[in-house]
């Protein structure tokens, strides 16, 4: 597992601190101590300002755990300390705003598979998004996850109408068909953006990344970074639960979050 924004998880740092040695940490980070210095693949180094003098944590990601050092005497102990809490949380600042070297060869991968992937025709489909809340070490979390909807789901009669729909009625003719759940599917391979009837190349290749990152994350990860990746582009969206993904038709507003159409706010 690469070192990423997810693996390094709120709950999962605060877990492993304690909470006060996490709250600690937590305002070092707010008082701006923590300088990150050397990011790689499964391995970060920073600097963090301490009372008396600076300390180096370092951060390194090895199978699904991560390790933690510091040379601060509490760290000794072999405990974490506040120095390294510091730096993770920092870090994720870090890796939200910079997409790791790693990142950038997987996208660029996902893309040259899918655009080498049009030689064989699949079959016709639609390219839907869920965003439904998941409950997790007793917290609620959003998770962003692309389905795949074949044509043949669509009553024959709009189908050939399918690429002419605004948004919003293509949201509703998706939720007019009976049985929907059993019609959706989840993909696992990457798909293929020529036989996708409503999204575009650049879409596709965005649900091609969740579906290739979801292989690596077992644990939940926050939708906000896969919301920013689709805010702009023409999505169908809709928000559900884990159970039925697919409810209400939705829309990311860029700046403020994503709007159900009804009017409530959900924000990640
Ligand atoms: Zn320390």
């Amino acid at each position: 597992m690469p070192l990423t924004e997810e693996a390094l998880n709120y709950n999962r740092i605060q877990r492993a601190a304690g909470s006060k040695i996490f709250d600690r940490g937590l305002m070092y980070y707010h008082q701006k101590r923590v300088s990150v210095e050397v990011v790689e693949e499964d391995y970060a180094s920073c600097l963090v300002r301490g009372s008396t003098s600076d300390y180096e944590v370092a951060i390194e990601c090895e199978g699904n755990s991560l390790y933690f050092s510091c040379n601060c005497p509490y760290a000794e102990g072999g405990v974490i300390c506040k120095h390294e809490v510091a730096a993770a949380l920092a870090l994720r600042d870090y890796l939200r705003t910079h997409i790791p070297p790693n990142w950038r060869n997987q996208l660029t991968r996902l893309v040259q598979g899918t655009q080498s992937s049009t030689r064989t025709t699949p079959q016709p489909y639609l390219l839907i998004f869920s965003l439904h809340s998941i409950y997790e070490y007793g917290n609620t979390s959003w998770k962003l996850t692309p389905y795949m909807l074949p044509i043949k789901a669509i009553p024959e009669e709009a189908q050939s109408l399918v690429n002419t729909l605004t948004k919003a009625r293509l949201g509703e003719l998706v939720l007019s068909i009976p049985d929907l759940s059993m019609a959706i599917k989840t993909p696992y391979n990457a798909l293929n953006p020529s036989s996708c009837l409503n999204a575009t190349h650049q879409v596709v290749s965005v649900a091609n990344y969740f579906i290739d990152k979801s292989k690596y994350y077992s644990y939940a990860p926050a939708a906000g970074a896969d919301l920013e990746l689709l805010s702009g582009l023409d999505v169908t969206l809709f928000s559900g639960s884990m159970a039925v993904p697919v409810q209400r038709v939705i829309e990311i507003l860029p700046t403020r979050g994503v709007r159900v159409r009804a009017g409530d706010c959900l924000r990640n």
